[in-house]
């Protein structure tokens, strides 16, 4: 038996996540998987009801849950608030006491949207992506930090650092995923540049020794941003330290079209957490016009990669693609000629594909 905690957040963040749930529980009786689910709050709507975007309760139940599924949190009205009880502070919380330290996004082009893309469709027909980012290290959290005032006046610093444990154990998970898929890693550096960068392509070159059937390719973070755009379907896995990876994980995601589309993981040494990489999107909330995609693919990243689940995974993927292939279309996605639905409908379409789909 499996526990999922869902921790639906704000704004859209509850619609998705209803849907996502409801897709889960649909693949679960058709896997023949034991799923619980225990839901707590977080974010603002925590912030409401508790006085904090992270109560102790909802963390204990993500620390003794088998994997997390969040919602998204945030909204105008606590934007005023202190910046330690934010609702963002909810998830930032959230990713350092679980010390979730990748990152992985998928940036997967389905054929139903090849032309959604500002991109020409035979540059991204077949694009299948893994970007995989150190969360918790480098530039973002390097020590010294900050803005000093010396006798040539304002100095502003950040340091960029990483050590052996750190870069080791990103690139196993790394590794890991590509081993999965078509063993292909890519590892992103400015190894000309950069002493931390000298230090990770050694490193991660070291590690995979220990993945003999993995093709291991380097490439300076300049040219990467330029084969995205050039020849994406040339990347299988790409890893990259914290900056690098915030960037060409967004690059990546433009690639395949809208927000609503696109899931993560972050994983750790423990418990792992699965969202949507959209925010609370206060501008549709509650309008039943958020594309719940995102958090249902979020939802088989969760069987895959936390239940170890990669056949009902794969079969939530085919469904999101079939009810896509059918002509279903949430607005944010909707092009002529095909069939609007709202957040619940779109949910209703993937559950009955995947309820469809073939046999377990
Ligand atoms: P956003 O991602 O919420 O929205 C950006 C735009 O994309 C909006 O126009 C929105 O309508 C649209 N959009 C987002 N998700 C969509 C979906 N599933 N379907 C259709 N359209 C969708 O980013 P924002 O507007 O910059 O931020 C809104 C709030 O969310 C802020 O409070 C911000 O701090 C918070 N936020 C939270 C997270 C998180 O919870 N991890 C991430 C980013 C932003």
């Amino acid at each position: 038996m499996a526990t999922i905690a869902v921790l639906p957040g704000d704004g859209i963040g509850p619609e998705v996540t209803r849907e996502a749930v409801k897709v889960l529980r649909a693949t679960a009786e058709k896997f023949h998987l034991a799923l619980t689910f225990e839901e707590a709050p977080v974010g603002g709507t925590a912030y409401e009801a508790i006085g904090t975007p992270l109560p102790d309760h909802t963390l204990a139940v993500c620390q003794r849950a088998d994997a997390i599924l969040f919602g998204a949190v945030g909204g105008p009205h606590w934007d005023t608030l202190p910046r330690n009880i934010r609702p963002e502070q909810g998830i930032l919380a959230l990713r350092k006491a679980l010390d979730l330290y990748a990152n992985l996004r998928p940036a997967r082009l389905f054929p139903a949207l090849v032309d959604a893309s500002t991109l020409k469709r035979e540059v991204i027909e077949g694009v299948d992506i893994l970007v995989v980012r150190e969360l918790t290290g480098g530039l973002y959290f390097g020590q010294p930090k900050g803005i000093q005032t010396g006798p040539e006046g304002e100095r502003g610093v950040d340091t960029l650092v990483y050590t052996r444990p750190e870069i080791e154990r990103i690139a196993k998970v790394a590794f890991d995923a590509a081993n999965r898929r078509r063993k292909h890693l890519t590892s992103v550096d400015k190894a000309n540049v950069l002493a931390s960068s000298e230090l990770w392509r050694r490193i991660v070159t070291e590690v995979g020794a220990g993945f003999p059937e993995v093709r291991l390719d380097h490439m300076y973070v300049d040219n990467a941003s330029m084969q995205l755009l050039r020849h994406p379907t040339g990347f299988d896995v790409l890893v990259a330290e914290n900056t690098f990876g915030d960037i060409l994980s967004d690059e990546a995601a433009m690639l395949t079209g809208s927000i609503g589309l696109l899931p993560s993981a972050s994983l750790g040494a423990g418990v792992g957490l699965y969202e949507p990489i959209h925010g609370s999107a206060p501008d549709i909330a509650g309008q039943d016009a958020a594309n719940p995609i995102a958090a249902i693919l979020s939802a088989a990243m969760l069987l895959e990669y936390s239940l170890g689940a990669a056949l009902a995974a794969a079969a939530i993927e085919s469904a999101v693609s079939r009810a896509l292939d059918q002509g279903y279309r949430t607005p944010d996605i909707q092009q002529p000629g095909t069939r609007r639905v709202g957040t619940r409908e779109m949910g209703d379409r993937i559950t009955e594909a995947v309820l469809a789909g073939g046999e377990a």
